[in-house]
């Protein structure tokens, strides 16, 4: 086993998601001393994405192009990655629990026999020993966990462990490497996304999201318009999406996306333990509601008791005033 910790970025559209530089501080947080080796994949040219990655604390980066990781399958990005481990022999592997990290790194951890802790929200040393600490129970409860044996095999959660200052003055090595991506027994034709184009709701840092009080999928508009002076996204629970206000990609919950973004405006929302499981690490949460006893305000930073219809509007007005 060599000194090195694999860190499996993700690139969208050209741009890398920003949990691949929280994975590099994950992986810098478990070893101060390993060097850190990020790994990018996709059909077209890294070097920026990779360069990028070294500027957030990678110490060289290894890229794999190839057409057949142009939208990810598994069998695809786990060829790639396990020739790349089988070279490297690395002391562990950081990936973000995203869509993708979820999907590949159990099919990684059964290929290798080895263990994985996901989820990971932060991270603690005890001595030697790296703890990883997880939600369990929708959130009611967290646990501590560690490896027994050497590898570390973790998901970070987005939005959770910090990334490091960038520094465009750092430099490492962005070498591509050839690996035959073949006999794929899935192919994907296309993607069809069904979020809009704005910001991702796991990646945002302000989430303003309506519930059933929204009423109608018009009702949605204010809540766009908070949203986008806000430069958050929008996302929503259930109820809301159960009555078709609005698409189900952007339901939070136990059963939905689980987000921590750094201001939580929950509109119209009573507060389920189901959609709480999704959003109740937030680190600020706002709640606007008409009924004082919702159970929203028992998690609330800041409560406001109120209309949402009237009291979005004046937030929206205030907030431009703010930035003008
Ligand atoms: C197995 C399972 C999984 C589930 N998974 C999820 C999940 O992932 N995510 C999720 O969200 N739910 C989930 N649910 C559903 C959950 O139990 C709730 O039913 C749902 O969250 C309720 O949505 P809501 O808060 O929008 O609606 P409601 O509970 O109907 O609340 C609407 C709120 O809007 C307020 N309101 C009404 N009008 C106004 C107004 N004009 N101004 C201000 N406030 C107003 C009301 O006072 C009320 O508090 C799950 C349920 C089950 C059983």
């Amino acid at each position: 086993m060599s000194d090195k910790l694999l860190v499996v970025g993700e690139v969208r559209d050209n741009d890398i998601r920003n949990v691949s530089f929280e994975a590099i501080a994950a992986a810098r947080q478990i070893d101060q001393d390993a060097e850190i080796v990020g790994v990018l994949l996709s059909d077209s040219d890294l070097t920026s994405a990779g360069e990028e990655l070294i500027a957030y604390g990678a110490d060289s980066v290894i890229t794999v192009t190839h057409e057949n990781l142009k939208t990810y399958t598994s069998e695809g990005y786990g060829q790639a990655l396990l020739e790349i481990i089988d070279e490297l022999s690395p002391k562990g592997i950081v990936m973000g629990h995203t869509s993708i990290g979820k999907d590949l790194t159990p099919k990684i951890a059964s290929r290798l026999s080895t263990g994985l802790i996901s989820d990971v929200v932060a991270i603690e040393q005890d001595g030697e020993n790296s703890i990883f600490i997880r939600p369990i129970y929708s959130g009611k409860a967290f646990e501590k966990k560690a490896f027994e044996d050497d590898f570390i095999f973790v998901t970070i959660r987005p939005n959770n462990i910090a990334a490091l200052e960038k520094d465009d003055s750092r430099s490492g090595d962005v070498s591509a490497k050839d690996v035959d991506i073949k006999d794929l027994r899935t192919i994907v034709k296309d993607v069809v996304r069904k979020a809009s184009d704005g910001v991702d709701l796991s990646e945002a840092n302000v989430i303003v999201a309506g519930g059933r009080g929204v009423k109608s999928a018009d009702g949605f508009k204010p809540l766009y318009e908070l949203a986008e002076v806000l430069g958050g996204a929008v996302g929503a629970s259930r109820g809301a999406c159960d009555a078709d206000y609005c698409d189900y990609a952007l339901q939070i919950g136990q059963t939905g996306k689980v987000v921590t973004p750094d201001l939580y405006i929950a509109v119209g929302i009573s507060g389920a333990i189901q959609h709480l499981a999704g959003m109740s690490n937030s680190k600020v949460i706002v709640a606007i509601n008409k009924d004082a006893e919702s159970n929203i305000f028992n998690i609330a930073d800041y409560g406001i008791v109120g209309d949402l219809f009237e009291v979005i509007p004046l937030l929206i007005e205030e907030i431009k005033k703010v930035k003008v």
